[in-house]
């Protein structure tokens, strides 16, 4: 469980984030979502301790983040962000095994199970066939894969994502998140998009401004009367076949064209 009580955050003298409160039972899907600029990544990165908030205190299963040492927290929590990953000089394979090093012990070389456990990440996430590229050579949507399978190869039982689906194409999106879903641990994840938040999380949490304005199931969440204001845009709600809310947006300008469909 991932618990965020009360987070500040200020980038000098400009507060980004206020009173941010996170919850994230175990095995549960939080989706962060919000406009650019909202605080999305500055709040995940106080979540692992890449920025210390101002106020407020950051606990994973009741132990504050500032009493684990990093070798201690890699075991609890994996993070895939794509920021400062780019110029890795290291083959794939090289890059996915970096995720059983907080399992080593001092000076310990990586066994035939580690070997196996990063070969199995990598082939979940279908960059098998990448393990003698150079990271730094691959596409965006590749590196993305491979630092998902990096964070699989970690086997934290925590995971954070900062918007894992970016430059990968729909089916990958989807496989993406569906194999995070799969993983079973506890999971919060910045989504751009809330078509992909509403199908896979259990939760989500709207920040406007660095606040949170709204939480709850997608269901609750994802409301015209509740997005249009933060997004600035028309929405239109729909209810799949497979039970799943959907949306669709149209410039605020047109949106009282929209016929709503709203299902509730
Ligand atoms: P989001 O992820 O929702 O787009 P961010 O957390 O990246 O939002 O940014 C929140 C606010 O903090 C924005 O106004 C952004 O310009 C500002 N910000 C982000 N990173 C920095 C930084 N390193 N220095 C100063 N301001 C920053």
């Amino acid at each position: 469980m991932i618990t965020a009580d009360g987070i500040a955050f200020s980038y000098g003298k400009v507060p980004v984030l206020t009173a941010a409160n996170v919850t994230a039972t175990a095995g549960e899907v939080v989706g962060l979502i919000g406009p650019n600029g909202s605080g999305k990544t500055t709040l995940l990165r106080t979540l692992y301790a890449s920025l210390s908030p101002s106020a407020g205190e950051v606990s994973l299963d009741g132990t504050p983040l500032a009493s684990l040492n990093q070798k201690a927290l890699a075991t609890r929590l994996s993070v895939v962000v794509q920021e400062g990953s780019g110029e890795m000089p290291m083959t794939v394979a090289e890059t996915v095994m970096l995720g059983r090093s907080p399992h080593l012990g001092t000076f310990q070389r990586h066994s035939e199970n580690d070997y196996q456990i990063a070969a199995e990440a990598l082939t979940k996430v279908g960059t098998r066939h990448l393990a003698d590229r150079v990271f730094s050579g691959l596409s965006g949507g590749e590196k993305q894969r491979v630092l998902i399978a990096r964070a699989l190869a970690q086997q934290a039982d925590h995971i954070l994502l900062d918007e894992p689906t970016n430059h990968l194409d729909i089916r990958y999106q989807h496989e993406v998140l569906q194999l995070v879903r799969a993983l079973g641990v506890t999971t919060i994840v910045v989504l751009h998009d809330l078509n992909l938040a509403a199908r896979y999380c259990d939760t989500v949490l709207l920040l406007d401004g660095g606040r949170i304005t709204a939480s709850g199931t997608p269901d609750e969440v994802l409301r015209p009367e509740i997005l249009e204001p933060v997004y600035k845009i028309g929405v239109q709600r729909v209810v799949t076949d497979d039970n799943s809310v959907q949306l669709l947006f149209k410039p605020l300008a047109l949106s009282r064209h929209i016929h709503r469909t709203v299902s509730t």
